[in-house]
């Protein structure tokens, strides 16, 4: 399976698809997470998205694009992948397009998870993110780890992302609503877009998104 999954920052889209890529066997790849990983090893990719990143800014396409190529053309990607992150603007989208026709290979779905603004602030706000695993996240108030700034699942130091600051989340909200929206209606034309309300419980997410991609 090929998927894509789409949201506001803030929709839980790692989390989710740390457990949707495990329960389809296929890989997560994550945009946000190949740049942080660039930027804590210092390569030269690192450095040109780091001031994009903190500033809220989507890293430009000529850098993204050959970076989410790569990472797809992977041997651990041939039979699938679960994108996070990517595309995030619709000339990404037909980027992917292109990539994939030249590789006889389509797309199975565009899950959009669903959330109010309000609420996403809410949540990037007070969330705490695992060093070891980007997948281990939690929040302040709404997922407090049983001991402050420690991982419940690995032990791994909790920290605060860079752009989680108040004023960053409004420029990543801006940006979404600009760039990333429009996609949603690319793929709803190309028949492909699937939305699932992702609030609630993280394991009730799950089943909704695993219930409406068997559809
Ligand atoms: P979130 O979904 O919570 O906003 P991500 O970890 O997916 O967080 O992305 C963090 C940042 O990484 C983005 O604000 C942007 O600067 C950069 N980024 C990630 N994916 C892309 C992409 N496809 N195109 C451009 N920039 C990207």
């Amino acid at each position: 399976m090929r998927i894509v999954l789409v949201g506001p920052p803030g929709a839980g889209k790692g989390t989710q698809a740390a457990f949707l890529a495990k329960n389809l066997s296929i890989p997560h790849i994550s945009t946000g997470d190949l740049f942080r990983a660039n930027i804590s090893q210092g390569t030269e990719l690192g450095k040109q998205a780091k001031a994009f990143m903190d500033a809220g800014d989507l890293v430009p396409d000529e850098v993204t694009i050959g970076m989410a190529k790569d990472r797809m053309e992977q041997p651990d990607a041939a039979g699938g992948f679960l994108l996070d992150g990517f595309p995030r603007n619709v000339s990404q989208a037909e980027a992917l397009d292109v990539m994939l026709q030249a590789e006889g290979m389509k797309l199975d779905a565009v899950l959009d998870l669903e959330v109010e603004e309000d609420e996403v602030v809410k949540r990037i706000a007070g969330r705490r993110i695992c060093r070891n695993d980007s997948s281990h996240v939690f929040h302040v108030t709404y997922a407090p780890p049983k001991a402050e700034g420690v991982c419940d699942t690995c032990g791994g130091e909790l920290y605060q992302r860079g752009d989680d600051s108040e004023a960053t989340v409004r420029n990543r909200l801006e940006v979404y609503h600009t760039q990333t929206e429009p996609i949603i209606d690319y793929y709803k034309a190309q028949g492909l877009l699937v939305t699932i309300p992702a609030l609630g419980e993280v394991s009730d997410v799950t089943k909704r998104a695993m219930d409406a991609l068997k559809k």
